[in-house]
């Protein structure tokens, strides 16, 4: 497992390297086949390429490298198609991304970054949320997987679970990792310090976010109880409905009343305390039963 140093940045103190670090690392982790194997689609035949079906005859010891690193050495600057050759192809998330990802952070209401940074200096990791109406959050985050279910219905379900209509809800957005550097103690660490960075006047502010149902986050999200499912992928008619997610996408999109609160509790300390808030919280459960 290779080092890193996690911590929290100021959105007024990154630079244009910082959001080219972060474009890299999530071109990278989605173009893998553990995430969505979404590096390129093909423009002549259509198939969506991951990273590992355009380097598949790499080393080990390079395919683990970042994409953008890996076609530095091998001195590309678009990939080939793996079934049939052409190299009229285009990356998912290409240059242009580095604008995308800029104006998220600097155009939030508000915007809480972790980084984790090599011993190289570069970044290898990230957690990201940002502050913003129910409105923008569906433009910028979900639109791509739920645009055919609507945003009506997403805000409906939101009302409900809530009981109220939020005015700005906390997106908890995306959390990545490289490889060499993915460890429980390395996500723990992100989700601490995040937890820490959060600040306490939002403290009842509601969240949303999209778990993988088979990742590590939607477990510990099951552990802390305090997430509600807005039942999106488990109703048969709706999840026929999402876009852009192919047969085996199982994520869960969860509301949390109390954000802020939730993180607190159980993330702001070592992972000893979260581990006693398990359990009290498992102990208080069977008290009420
Ligand atoms: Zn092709």
């Amino acid at each position: 497992m290779q080092k890193c140093t996690i911590e929290a940045v100021d959105r007024e103190e990154l630079t244009e390297n910082h959001f080219i670090g972060l474009h890299e690392v999530m071109q990278d982790m989605w173009a893998s086949e553990t995430w969505l194997g979404e590096l390129a689609q093909c423009n002549d035949c259509g198939k969506m390429l991951s990273k590992e079906n355009v380097f598949w005859h790499l080393s080990e010891e390079l395919i683990q490298r970042k994409v953008t690193n890996i076609m530095q050495i091998l001195w590309i600057d678009s990939v080939p198609c793996a079934i049939c050759s052409s190299d009229n192809t285009r990356l998912i998330y290409g240059p242009d991304n580095i604008e995308r990802i800029k104006s998220r952070i600097l155009d939030s209401v508000d915007s809480f970054i972790i980084l984790c940074i090599s011993e190289k200096q570069e970044i290898v990791g990230f957690n990201e949320g940002y502050i913003d109406s129910l409105d923008r959050i569906f433009q910028l985050d979900l639109h791509d997987q739920y645009k055919d279910i609507g945003l009506p219905e997403i805000k409906q379900r939101v009302e409900k679970a809530l009981g109220y209509t939020p005015k700005e809800i906390l997106s908890m957005s995306t959390m990545g990792l490289l490889r060499p550097y993915r460890s429980f103690q390395n996500l723990f660490k992100m989700i601490h310090e995040y937890a820490l960075v959060l600040p306490e006047s939002r403290l009842w502010m509601p969240g949303i976010v999209e778990y993988d149902r088979g990742g590590v986050t939607h477990r510990m999200n099951a552990d802390v109880q305090r997430g509600i499912s807005l039942g999106i992928e488990d109703d048969p008619i709706l999840r026929a409905k999402m876009t852009n997610a192919g047969e085996t996408y199982n994520w869960d999109l969860i509301v949390y009343p109390d954000v802020v609160a939730m993180q607190k509790d159980f993330f702001s300390k070592d992972i000893r305390h979260y581990f006693r808030m398990l359990k009290k919280q498992s102990t208080s459960k069977q008290i009420i039963q």
